[in-house]
């Protein structure tokens, strides 16, 4: 899988990290190499163009943390693009609905939809011990209800009795009634395909979808066929409200185009992935597994992130060294701020800290919510470090030239001022009591 692609940004990279210092020049040296391996890996341009943008802005703009090389930056940063480039997170079937939960599988002829419609089977048969039934509604081709019988009975997976001569609306009917007279938590609808997208195909699966109203509708594209398969996800897409793609045939795609534009030209997360002919040859499609075998380069990404931690955890160190001393200037609500946004806002930090969703209730008038933080910092922003150091100095005619330079009131910097003292008082009342330590325990 990605063979040709790894190869060609391995090569990117082993230029890259025994460099100590990195400049502009090499990161755009760079990053026109890994333009042309994803252009060479049949990625759609727009994606790539995309995706470019984003690695060259962040590299540029990168504070290379202490103890990684600048290179290895770089490895983590494309690392990330790449994940966000294949859709983030993972998309996990939605089967937990009040049963049977209903699976469309729709896609081209010879895309691998039957032999995926068993594998899905299985895998929630054996592994979310799941009752399934499936339920072949091709009758254009002579001989597929009989594929699916006999795949059913290769994995021990019920399938609904053929009856000779019912078109796929009405085998869907009686599919559905069969999966909820006999308990079942999930029915498998393999539609039938087409060589080509036509609207006989299309009409076809919107009247199914209509009797079937099913949880997922999942559109099965083979991956060595390309742009072609985002092409087929994107005419889908436009006639039926798909829910996830299945990439087949990922086992011998060695250049990782369908897979690597899916996500940003058609809008659809990849679901799953086939590996091989066997039923067990399928995987949840995973971003960060599969942009970690795209690099090959687990060992640098993982250094990167525990570097880091290591420095934030450094640099709240730090701050705490700094709090315990009764300090606490504009620098360091700055960085509590940033903290706080890091952390998802207040209303993530509320659900964390006992006592902070009161906190949050009473701040509701004339306190921060979660879009004011950024206000608030571009307000520190515009100080000098001189009244950052020493937020005494900050009279009425500074106090206009810090609004006017953040853009902004003279009442919202007064705000601001104003949360410092309190915050300010707030520590040096605590340092008092000598409750420093759980303070800083329970802020972690
Ligand atoms: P359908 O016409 O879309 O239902 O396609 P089938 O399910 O009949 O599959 C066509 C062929 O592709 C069969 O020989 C399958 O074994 C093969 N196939 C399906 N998925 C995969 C896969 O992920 N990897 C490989 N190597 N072969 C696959």
């Amino acid at each position: 899988m990605f063979e040709s692609l790894s190869d060609r940004l391995g090569g990117v990279f082993d230029k890259l990290r025994g460099r100590g210092a990195l400049t502009e020049l090499d990161v755009r040296a760079a990053m026109r190499e890994v333009r042309i391996a994803l252009l060479e890996a049949d990625v759609a341009l727009p994606v790539v163009k995309t995706f470019i943008d984003q690695v060259t802005a962040d590299a540029i703009g990168a504070d290379v943390i202490r103890s990684i090389t600048p290179g290895q930056m770089v490895v983590k940063i494309v690392n990330d693009a790449l994940v966000d480039m294949l859709g983030g997170d993972s998309a996990p079937l939605n089967v937990d609905v009040t049963p049977p939960a209903v699976i469309m599988m729709v896609g081209l002829q010879g895309s691998g939809k039957t032999t995926t419609t068993a594998k899905i089977a299985k895998r929630l048969n054996e592994k979310f011990g799941k009752k399934v039934l499936m339920a072949s509604l091709d009758v254009a081709r002579p001989a597929a209800q009989e594929q699916l019988r006999v795949l059913g009975e290769q994995i021990s997976v019920a399938t609904l009795p053929i009856i000779a001569g019912q078109g796929p609306v009405e085998i869907a009917q009686r599919a559905k009634s069969a999966a909820k007279l006999q308990g079942f938590d999930v029915l498998l609808l393999d539609t039938a395909g087409r060589l080509h997208v036509d609207t006989a195909l299309m009409d076809e699966m919107r009247a199914v979808a209509g009797v079937g109203a099913p949880d997922e509708i999942l559109l099965v594209v083979d991956s060595l066929t390309g742009q072609d398969a985002v092409n087929v996800a994107s005419s889908f897409s436009g006639q039926v409200e798909l829910t996830g793609v299945v990439l087949t045939r990922m086992d011998g795609d060695a250049r990782g185009g369908a897979a690597l534009s899916m996500r940003s030209v058609t809008g659809k997360p990849i679901k799953f992935a086939g590996t091989g002919e066997k039923l067990d040859a399928l995987e949840e499609f995973s971003p960060s597994r599969v942009a970690g075998r795209i690099l090959g380069m687990g060992d640098v990404v993982g250094l990167v992130e525990r570097a880091a931690e290591t420095f934030e955890a450094e640099a709240s160190e730090k701050m705490a060294a700094r709090l315990a001393k009764g300090q606490f200037d504009m620098n360091d609500l700055r960085s509590q701020l940033s903290q706080m946004q890091k952390m998802g806002g207040l209303g993530a930090l509320a659900g964390m800290i006992p006592g902070m969703a009161k906190a949050k209730a009473a701040m509701a008038n004339g306190g921060p919510d979660d879009k004011t933080l950024g206000r608030m910092e571009a307000v520190i922003c515009s100080m000098t470090p001189k009244e950052r150091a020493k937020p005494d100095l900050i009279n009425a005619k500074r106090k206009i030239r810090i609004a006017k330079g953040a853009g902004t009131t003279v009442q919202e910097v007064n705000k601001l001022m104003k949360m410092h003292q309190e915050m300010e008082t707030a520590m040096k009342r605590l340092r008092k009591m000598g409750g420093m330590k759980g303070m800083m325990a329970m802020l972690g």
